[in-house]
């Protein structure tokens, strides 16, 4: 029989996200629904190892649904890659005698957990927040919404001064590893091209692809680059390689960097965090450990922690042909 739950912990770790304030709402609102008692945890896993826990309750999260980044802080925590450093946070687990871990971040903080996990046998449950949509085992991860909606915003403004001069303009968005932002604001902007992780477009396509446009009578373009992608080794080599092989472009780059994480999270990730939290808070009190809450088929389910992190997100061809056809 697993220990019944009396106290559950919340912590946010790794890059913030908008919607880890809703989905930390959530969870305390979920505790308390339940007569669980909650405690916060500032700074991740630094804030374990030094016992930085304050006692929430359904009134210390008032007027932050609406808020970007964490109250509760996050940080990104070398001591807790240690055994020794791990042992020091169970032992102010146990001395504040908290019965089970929420986890919001990314695989990263999963991976972190799942070893806490391993070693202690000690309850925990992660809710994904990262802006990158690369976590297996739900349709959005906490924040990528309001991330699309920021940097398309971005793109529009983009797009008037790019029109008013007749300007190329390379927008680079996050996505180390993987192309969601970019393949999704690319559509949303209406962007020229979209260079992604996945896809090796090809320099000389890209080239074709702009001439294409030019002929066509388009005054201005846009292409949207997502950080990892295959052909630039950075973004201001391809401008330097549109410079040299184009003429009568006037290129500029435009670096969107970690403004794409900030800003009030959008209605669908305050909603989706608030259905996470219950779940995940459910799910601990229901005797259920390391698992991942996500977004199933519009479904609350739980993933294996180990499935969520080992698994690699893929780029969805629907939209890579939509947005093909609509550079047309
Ligand atoms: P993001 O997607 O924004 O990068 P993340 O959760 O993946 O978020 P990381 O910096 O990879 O961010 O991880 C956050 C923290 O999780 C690390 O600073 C570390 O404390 C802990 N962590 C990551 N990997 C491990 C590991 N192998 N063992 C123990 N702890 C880990």
């Amino acid at each position: 029989m697993p220990k019944t739950i009396k106290k559950i912990a919340v912590l946010t770790s790794g890059g913030d996200s908008p919607g880890m304030n809703a989905a930390i709402r959530s969870v305390v609102r979920t505790c308390a629904y339940h007569n669980v008692e909650c405690v916060g945890v500032y700074r991740g896993y630094e804030g374990l190892i030094d016992g930085e826990f304050e006692v929430l309750d359904a009134r210390s999260v008032k007027g932050i649904i609406n808020k970007g980044g964490t109250f509760l802080k996050s940080a990104r925590s070398k001591e807790f890659r240690t055994v020794e450093g791990r042992k020091k946070a169970y032992e102010n687990i146990v001395k504040a005698e908290i019965d089970g871990l929420v986890v919001i971040g990314g695989d990263g903080s999963f991976t972190g957990a799942m070893i806490f996990n391993q070693e202690f046998d000690f309850p925990v449950m992660g809710i994904p927040g990262t802006i990158d949509n690369d976590i297996v085992g739900t349709s959005h991860t906490l924040g990528f919404d309001t991330a699309l909606n920021t940097v398309v915003d971005a793109i529009d403004k983009i797009r008037d001064t790019a029109s008013s001069h007749n300007r190329l303009f390379f927008v680079e968005v996050m996505g180390r590893d993987v192309g969601h932002i970019a393949l999704n604001v690319g559509i949303a902007g209406g962007a020229e091209e979209i260079l992604i992780p996945e896809e090796d477009l090809g320099l000389e396509r890209l080239v074709d692809s702009l001439n294409r446009s030019r002929k066509s009578g388009k005054s201005s373009s846009i292409v949207v680059v997502a950080e990892g992608d295959k052909i630039g080794k950075n973004i201001f080599e391809l401008k330097d390689y549109v410079d040299e092989n184009m003429e009568g472009y006037d290129v500029r780059v435009s670096v969107l960097g970690h403004m794409q994480r900030g800003g009030a999270p959008s209605c669908f990730d305050r909603v989706l965090a608030s259905r996470m939290g219950v779940k995940a808070v459910e799910s601990l009190l229901e005797g259920k450990s390391n698992y991942m809450v996500g977004l199933i088929n519009n479904i609350m389910e739980l993933t294996p922690l180990e499935n969520a992190i080992k698994g690699k997100t893929k780029i969805n061809l629907e939209l890579l042909r939509v947005s093909d056809i609509m550079s047309t």
